[in-house]
């Protein structure tokens, strides 16, 4: 048999673009997904794309034995691990349903990789974990302390992944603590696809821009930041994807965090305007009352990932508006 790449969480907005990335590198995969918050339309326009129809199980990880199942059907090399419950607003109202879903589902996957020899493992972090920053650009030493839910599961998925490279000489271990994730692929044919209103402010931009909303609403014009609107680290998902692949070529002995984004912040306001360049269209926005549980500014100090990784973020704020919106105007109900 073969051995194959484990992609959890694959028909995701960010599995999917290194789904992508890793078919085009040679790699054979398999998507593992529940399409709890995807649709199986990313499938299709993977296999569009790159002219390979990667395998698609249908899985919730944490049904134990499906996932013992699903390793004992396949020869699996590594898994990239993107699977989880992501609304930080959700996990505050409902702890346990992110608490169970996102450890139950890694301990699972994480056992039955043990079970069977795997020990290369890439998984989804984020720079969540940072919490309230103690420093800025944050680095990798940084104090850790996540301050909701969502973020305190990644916090802890971390730890039981230190651990268990402690504990067994033979993991290896990458975490990649994301930034903002922003941007789609080029095509215009898979992007990201937040289920009612979105949370996060590019996609809200984009919805604007395309006519499905009236106006942007600033969440604060008096951070302590250039223009008073919150700052922060936009790294285009096509970075991202090329991360996680430099991240499974590069992994070694143990447990290693790296932060993935660009080091450059931008602030709401540049976003605005350089969304309204990308699509020609000027988008309507006001500044309202700061939102709960925001900072003013977070960055990344990704040195260490551009050294051990042989890896830095290309692409500029302008060129991830571009393929936002070249997703969004052609897919203005997302994959729906
Ligand atoms: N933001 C905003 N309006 C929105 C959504 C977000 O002004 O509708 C701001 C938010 O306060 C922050 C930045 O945009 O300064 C990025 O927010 P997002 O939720 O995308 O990411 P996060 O806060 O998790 O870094």
């Amino acid at each position: 048999m073969t051995e194959k790449i484990l992609v959890t969480g694959g028909a995701g907005y960010i599995g999917s673009h290194t789904a992508i990335k890793l078919i085009e590198a040679g790699y054979q995969i398999v998507i593992a997904d529940d399409l709890s918050n995807a649709s199986p339309r990313a499938i299709d326009a993977i296999a569009e794309i790159t002219g390979t129809k990667p395998e698609f199980v249908e899985i919730n990880l944490t049904d134990n034995a499906a996932v013992g199942q699903l390793f004992s059907e396949h020869t699996f090399a590594a898994v990239i691990h993107f699977a989880g419950f992501k609304a930080v607003g959700e996990s505050v109202q409902l702890p346990l349903k992110y608490y169970r879903n996102n450890l139950d589902s890694t301990i699972n996957l994480l056992q039955a990789m043990e079970a069977h020899g795997v020990k290369d493992f890439v998984f989804s972090s984020s720079a969540t974990v940072y919490g309230v920053p103690s420093e800025i650009p944050l680095k990798e030493t940084s104090n850790i302390g996540a301050v909701n839910p969502y973020g305190k599961t990644k916090e802890m998925i971390e730890s039981i992944c230190f651990d268990l490279a402690s504990s067994d000489a033979s993991w290896n271990i990458s975490l990649l603590r994301y930034f903002n994730p922003v941007g789609a692929h080029p095509s215009g044919k898979i992007g990201e696809d937040p289920t009612g209103i979105p949370n996060n402010l590019v996609p809200f931009v984009m919805q604007v821009a395309v006519g499905r909303r009236d106006s942007v609403q600033i969440f604060g014009g008096d951070w302590d930041t250039s223009d008073g609107t919150g700052v922060r680290d936009y790294i285009h998902v096509e970075d991202l994807a090329e991360g996680h692949l430099k991240a499974l070529e590069h992994l070694k002995p143990g447990c290693s965090a790296y932060n993935l984004g660009t080091g450059q912040g931008y602030s709401v306001l540049e976003v605005v305007a350089a969304a309204s360049k990308a699509s020609g269209v000027e988008i309507p926005h006001e500044i309202v009352a700061r939102r709960s549980g925001d900072i003013a500014t977070s960055l990344a100090d990704p040195t260490l990932a551009n050294a051990a990784l042989d890896w830095k973020a290309e692409k500029n704020l302008l060129e991830m508006m571009q393929d936002s919106w070249r997703w969004q105007s052609s897919n203005p109900n997302g994959f729906s």
